[in-house]
């Protein structure tokens, strides 16, 4: 997640996670069939603004992709040093190298042996400040039978939707696959909202075990988990940990 710059869309309370379950529920929204979206001989390649967005976009995808012997690349937009921002006991430095770690365990827990992370290290929280630098670092990156996925870009946090957009434009570029997940539109839209696309969206169902191992991954971002201080609670609060457990990821396409 990271720091909140322009939280506009973000502030206050989140759309009832139970609301949103009732109400997907009842949506049929349309599978995605991995079979064509992401056969097992191809590289998914997953740009995460922060540590923990992997995760919490698509922590089970990953998790099912290496169960089949798939390959993973992360790339790491920034090192989320700014979390903790409000928090001055807390130092930058110390944060970055801490989350890092975090991400490290949790991908350990997704089934990668040795995660393989491409840190951009970009500035958290002014990731729309550097959409170009972004776009002309992810072009090498990236080959043509990769499947990538990028938070979405109307996503409502500004590093969420530079990333979402520059992954986009990559993609369209280099011709690979591109799957957007929504993260921070769970908090501030709500069930049938009409701002969202909601005929692009698709389902991926996950297993027993991918579901475990996604809850298992977001558990090591314990610098996300509980409050930052006494005055400033955990970034990730009970309803993001809520979506978490879902047993059906969601990406737009
Ligand atoms: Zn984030």
């Amino acid at each position: 997640m990271g720091a909140l710059e322009r939280p506009a869309l973000i502030e206050g309370e989140p759309t009832d996670e139970g609301a949103w379950r009732h109400w997907l529920a009842g949506l049929r929204c349309h599978e995605l069939s991995l079979e064509d979206w992401l056969p097992a001989t191809a590289r998914l390649v997953v740009v995460a603004p922060h540590p923990d967005d992997e995760i919490l976009a698509s922590g089970g995808l990953i998790s099912t992709h290496v169960a089949q012997g798939g390959r993973v690349q992360i790339v790491a937009v920034t090192n989320g040093e700014a979390s903790h921002n409000g928090t001055p006991a807390v130092n930058p430095d110390d944060l970055a190298y801490l989350r890092r770690h975090e991400r490290w365990l949790g991908l350990r827990q997704l089934g990668l042996a040795q995660p393989s992370v491409v840190a951009l290290a970009l500035e958290d929280g002014r990731v729309q400040q550097r959409g170009a630098d972004l776009l002309a670092r992810l072009m090498p990156l990236l080959r043509p039978d990769d499947v990538v996925v990028s938070t979405w870009e109307n996503d409502g946090h500004p590093d969420h939707d530079m990333t979402g957009q520059m992954v986009r434009r990559a993609s369209v570029a280099i011709g690979c696959t591109h799957l957007a997940a929504p993260v921070w539109m769970w908090h501030w839209a709500t069930p049938g909202d009409t701002r969202i696309p909601w005929l692009r969206l698709r389902a991926v169902p996950l297993s027993a075990e991918a579901g475990s191992r996604k809850q298992t991954a977001l558990a090591a971002h314990r610098s996300q988990l509980g409050p930052r201080s006494a005055d400033l609670g955990a970034v990730l609060g009970p309803a993001i940990v809520a979506r978490a457990a879902w047993r059906t990821e969601y990406y737009f396409v």
